[in-house]
């Protein structure tokens, strides 16, 4: 049975994984200062023995024994991480080179989710793994991509001068319930907004395209691979079906039977024009490909929002609280 860490375990994607990793007989340590992670995505798992729940910040250094770390830690939606963004980097960088010394001492395997955004505003589409980026390293985006870059430097370092067992994952677009309902990512945008008979709002002209990965499938694409042996990657984790984030509204509203209309604001800074994985690699190390396609990850995702806002747990969420 395996002992493992999961840093941002109490996060969107964490969550998952804790509760996939218990299902397979792990003794899972979660840890989490609750910057955008909740105790109510892990409430159901709190009882549960194999389960450990530590408020910890990974910039500071943790002495644990287990033998398999699964590293999250990290704001992902660019609201969050640009709301303190030397902190955001001081998460990807310190708190990398922490799981990393974890790592080394007690000799477990760790695994990095890395990001889509390592390859910035793509010019080459789809994007394959030996393909090293576009990237502004000053701009409003940089805290989040530059970060994670430097996280994927330290893992090969790492690997490369302590033999430290090491997996890169680049995580594509990924959605679900327990995203965070303000974290301002276009799948929980919409979604709200629809809901709430409010305007969706479309950045730009909304011909920018996203590839978006139900939950469950990501899950299972990283569990495959924190249990390969010699495969260390970086290997692209994501669903290849590419879209316009206007025919996302469309399907949205759509799918709600909201009578919410679509309006355009300002499109941010760097916001990439195109994004799509290569997951070739993925197909042959992992034998993995997603399997739950848009509409149906979006109605299980509906149902979830829908329950926050009609049962009142919205108004008990932290999350919220913090946003009103
Ligand atoms: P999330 O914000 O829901 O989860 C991040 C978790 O990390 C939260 O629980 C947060 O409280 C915790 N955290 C942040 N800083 C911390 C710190 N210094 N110490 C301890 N805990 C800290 O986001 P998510 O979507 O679940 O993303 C999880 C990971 O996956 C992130 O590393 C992110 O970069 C990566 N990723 C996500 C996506 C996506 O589409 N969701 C895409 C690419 C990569
Ligand atoms: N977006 C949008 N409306 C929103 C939120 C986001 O049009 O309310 C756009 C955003 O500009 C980007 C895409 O949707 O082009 C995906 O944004 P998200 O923040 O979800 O992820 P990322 O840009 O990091 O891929």
């Amino acid at each position: 049975m395996h002992r493992v860490v999961v840093t941002g375990g109490a996060g969107f994607i964490g969550s998952f994984l804790c509760e996939a990793l218990l299902e397979k007989g792990a003794d899972v340590i979660c840890l989490d200062n609750f910057f955008t992670g909740s105790k109510e995505n892990i409430l159901h798992l709190l009882d549960n023995r194999h389960f450990e729940l530590v408020r910890h910040d990974i910039i500071n250094p943790i002495l644990l024994e287990v033998d398999r770390i699964y590293h999250f830690a990290c704001p992902a939606s660019p609201i969050h991480y640009q709301y303190n963004p030397v902190k955001t980097t001081k998460t990807s960088v310190m708190g990398t080179i922490n799981m990393l010394g974890l790592a080394k001492r007690v000799k477990a395997k760790i695994l990095l989710a890395s990001t889509s955004e390592v390859y910035g505003d793509p010019q080459i589409h789809p994007q394959t793994e030996d393909y090293w980026g576009n990237v502004n390293p000053i701009g409003l985006r940089s805290c989040y991509d530059e970060g994670k870059r430097v996280a994927e430097t330290l893992m090969m370092d790492y690997y490369r001068q302590n033999s430290v067992k090491i997996k890169i994952v680049r995580i594509f677009n990924t959605y679900g319930p327990r995203m965070a309902p303000n974290d301002g990512r276009v799948v929980s945008n919409f979604i709200m907004q629809a809901l709430q008979g409010q305007d969706l709002t479309i950045y730009g002209d909304g011909s920018q395209t996203r590839s978006f990965c139900y939950v469950s499938d990501l899950v299972q694409g990283v569990m495959k691979m924190m249990d390969t042996d010699n495969f260390i990657g970086p290997v692209n984790l994501g669903n290849p079906g590419e879209f316009t984030i206007r025919e996302l509204a469309e399907k949205v509203i759509e799918l709600t039977g909201s009578s919410a209309k679509i309006v355009s604001r300002p499109l941010p800074a760097d916001d990439p024009v195109k994004r799509k994985p290569d997951i070739t690699l993925a197909r042959q190390q992992l034998e993995w490909e997603p399997a739950v396609q848009l509409e149906a990850g979006l109605k299980k995702t509906i149902a979830y929002f829908d329950d926050l806002l009609t049962s009142g747990k919205l108004l008990a969420d932290p999350r919220w609280r913090k946003m009103q």
